[in-house]
């Protein structure tokens, strides 16, 4: 019985083509292929210049109703619907993911690899190091840190003189501004070349960035869900002279680094992202960047390579672009725009890409639309709202579970009311939501074992009525593609609806009004309330001109509301805006719905204890 088999042994039991063959089968040519050992490849960007007058595929959003403890299942969704396009009904699809953190793999949530028989293979290679991405962002957040720090000790223990000497070193008797100095002086209104010419007071701005300490805004990362980095004092040994302060450490994939990644459109484009980062605020109030600590150049440099999406394939064989994975709760949750770009050309105008949205639809699908489709231009055909049966039953107000204890019984047996109760909910808001950005939306019920099929009728029935074009029961995870081949249908009729894309603020908008718009549209807010520090922000962002960039809500995705505990759609709140930042490089202002943790934590008995290698083998266990 399939229901026995871990993801592992599934994902081992089947041996992948060579990615060699596997680029071939989809038109890429020898030259665009950077094999990393026999299993996956990063493809060069060069594809998108060879194929740019080739017509898009169809893109499609795979989203979910609010998250639960009891799982959805958007990852084996995606991944079962390519498998079912291209497998069973024979037309090119491909499945575009986010690369998981090891915080999670090794924490409480385990990989991201999708599960049962709709998985991305190998699942081991997939769910770890994958091409060293997470491992180049993590190379660069930190190189600026350790600009930032340094540079603070070099300003406070040096004279103008002595900084200038060092920065613009003679060489041959010659002193010559860089070109990433000579720009530094054109932001400053400085317009000379000649190192010589610059008065004392220019010579002074130009070599003091002048950070105020107890204003960066920079931290260090690492990809380990470790807690106690929270919190650190640097520069604690006598040759930082009492250059003492306090300061953390995220977990990788909430360095802004990622989200520029994920939603830059070419190599130059990231390089100016990198570029115009914001690490902290002078003295004067004004603004730091990558580019005035000089360091923006070397970044682009660490992430050349990771710019490239890393070509993988599902258990049957259909190909996955792994590409960026930006955090859904504090940055914008999506994959990479680059990795759709290139897809939608490969697929050719009647082909599917499926990209998948993080969380609930009101945090990953706005942001998808809010933030990545006007990053990319990109507009997507149809989103596929996946629910559950136990998901909606907890929204129809079936009793909290806890991670490891056993199922209470009302998600083991029927329970029409609470199913029900849940779709008239949560899944008619999520439904709703979605369009409000106008485009068709199809439910895709992901099946577990314990479902009945009055269960399955019931949900099918209902979305319907609340307004999606269909709703079809799945069932990848226990047949693969063959189990989703309803919906695959079901989405191929849907893009031939009507579709009314919108936006749903004006980018002008003043920063408050564009929040306003999501609290009350989407989460179904009554108002929102911002804290004096998140209004002493937004006029900061509004004088340095910052105000017209979309916004990026960092809200628990536990509710559509700031309160987790509060299931279904809740009503009658007023949103809390606790403060207001700034991504300036990645291009959104995310204001903080409560507080969002930027470093998990691990768990008593995280997932690490279970993950084992067989040193004969090499076989690893326990990853799921
Ligand atoms: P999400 O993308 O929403 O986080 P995933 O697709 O990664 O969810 O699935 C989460 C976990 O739930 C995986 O371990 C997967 O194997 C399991 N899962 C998903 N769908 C089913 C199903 N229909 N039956 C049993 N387990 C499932």
């Amino acid at each position: 019985c399939v229901f026995y088999v871990s993801d592992i042994e599934i994902s081992r039991a089947q041996t992948p083509k060579p990615v060699t063959q596997l680029a071939e089968e989809i038109g890429l040519l020898p030259g665009e292929l950077e094999a990393y050992g026999r299993n996956k490849a990063k493809v060069r960007l060069s594809l998108l210049d060879r194929l740019h007058t080739q017509p898009d595929g169809n893109y499609v959003l795979v989203a979910g109703i609010t998250p639960t403890p009891l799982g959805e299942g958007k990852s084996t969704v995606t991944i079962g619907l390519v498998q079912a396009f291209s497998a069973h009904l024979k037309l090119n699809s491909f499945a575009c993911l986010r690369q998981p953190s090891q915080g999670p793999t090794f924490g409480v949530k385990g990989g991201a690899a999708g599960g049962g028989y709709a998985q991305v293979i190998p699942m081991e290679e997939f769910n770890l190091h994958l091409t060293g991405d997470i491992h180049a962002i993590t190379a660069a957040n930190n190189l600026v840190a350790a600009a930032v720090d340094a540079r603070m000790l070099h300003e406070a223990t040096q004279s103008d003189k002595a900084l200038f000497n060092r920065l613009v070193p003679s060489v041959n008797g010659v002193r010559k501004f860089s070109p990433i100095q000579i720009s530094r002086l054109q932001r400053l209104g400085i317009n000379k070349t000649e190192p010589t010419s610059l008065s004392p007071q220019e010579v002074s701005r130009f070599v003091r960035l002048d950070l105020d300490p107890s204003k960066i805004t920079w931290q260090r990362v690492v990809d380990t869900n470790d807690r106690f980095l929270r919190k650190i004092t640097v520069g604690q040994a006598s040759t930082e002279k009492g250059q003492i302060r306090e300061t953390g450490f995220d977990i990788a994939v909430a360095s802004e680094i990622m989200a520029i990644l994920a939603l830059a459109d070419s190599l130059e484009d990231m390089k100016n992202r990198l570029a115009r980062m914001v690490v902290g605020t002078s003295r004067r109030g004004q603004p730091v960047t990558a580019e005035d600590l000089g360091v923006s150049g070397a970044l682009a440099v660490l992430m050349k390579d990771a710019i490239k999406p890393t070509l993988m394939q599902t258990l049957e064989g259909t190909p996955v672009f792994v590409h960026a994975g930006p955090f859904a709760n504090i940055a914008h949750g999506n994959s990479s725009v680059l990795a759709d770009k290139l897809a939608l050309k490969l697929v050719g105008r009647d082909g599917f890409v499926v990209t998948e949205a993080g969380f609930g639809a009101d945090i990953g699908m706005e942001k998808f639309f809010n933030i990545k489709c006007r990053a990319s231009g990109l507009r997507p055909n149809v989103v596929v709202l996946v629910a559950t049966v136990r998901a909606l039953k907890m929204h129809g107000g079936g009793p909290n579970v806890s991670a490891g204890a056993p199922l209470p019984k009302e998600y083991i047996e029927e329970n029409l009311s609470l199913v029900a109760d849940g779709c008239r909910s949560n899944l008619r808001k999520q439904i709703q939501i979605a369009q409000l950005f106008g485009v068709p939306v199809v439910v895709a019920l992901n099946v577990f074992k314990t479902d009945t099929l009055a269960e399955i009728d019931l949900v099918c029935q209902i979305a319907k009525e609340c307004g999606a074009s269909d709703a079809v029961p799945c069932h990848h995870w226990s047949q693969g593609g063959r189990g989703s081949v309803e919906l695959a249908k079901a989405v191929k009729e849907a893009v031939s609806r009507p579709n009314n894309f919108q936006f749903l603020y004006n980018i002008e908008m003043p920063i408050v009004e564009k929040i306003r718009t999501i609290a009350q549209k989407v989460y179904g807010a009554d108002d929102i309330e911002l804290s004096p520090e998140a209004k002493a922000k937004v006029d900061y962002y509004n004088q340095q001109g910052f105000g017209s960039l979309p916004i990026c809500m960092a809200k628990t995705h536990l509710s559509l509301s700031h309160m987790p505990d509060k299931k279904g759609a809740p009503t009658g709140f007023i949103l809390p805006i606790r403060d207001v930042r700034a991504s300036i490089g990645a291009g959104f202002i995310y204001p903080l719905v409560g507080t969002m943790s930027t470093m998990p934590g691990l768990p008593t008995r995280p997932c690490f204890y279970d993950i084992d290698l067989d040193p004969v083998t090499e076989e690893i266990t326990g990853l799921f």
